[in-house]
C-alpha cells in the first residue's frame, strides 16, 4: 500500500513511486488510504464526498449500485474515481 501524498505533488517519494501523488492515485489507493486509515497512508488535506448511487426498479428491487469519490476545492470537483469495485466501494454500500 502507498501513501497519498497531496494533489500535484513532486517528491522524492513520489518520484520513486514509495508514494503517489493525489493526480495520480488510483481507485485501489484511495480505497485502502480510507479503509486502512490507522496506518495513516492519507497525506493529502484534502476534502472528499462519496456518493452512492443505486438504481431502483419496483419489480426488480436493486438494479445497480454504483460508488463514486470526489476531491473537491472550494466546492468544486477536481477529480472523480469509481470506486465500486475496491474495498470502501463494497464497505460503503452494503448494510
Ligand atoms: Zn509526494
Amino acid at each position: 500500500m502507498r501513501q497519498v501524498d497531496p494533489f500535484g505533488c513532486g517528491c522524492t517519494e513520489c518520484v520513486t513511486g514509495l508514494s503517489v501523488p493525489l493526480h495520480e492515485a488510483t481507485a485501489e489507493d484511495i480505497s485502502n488510504m480510507i479503509v486502512h486509515d490507522d496506518l495513516e497512508l492519507n497525506l493529502t488535506d484534502a476534502y472528499f464526498k462519496i456518493t452512492v448511487i443505486a438504481d431502483w426498479h419496483q419489480d426488480f428491487g436493486l438494479m445497480n449500485k454504483r460508488v463514486m469519490m470526489d476531491y473537491r476545492v472550494d466546492e468544486t470537483t477536481v477529480r472523480v474515481w469509481d470506486m465500486t469495485d475496491t474495498q470502501l466501494g463494497w464497505e460503503v454500500s452494503t448494510p
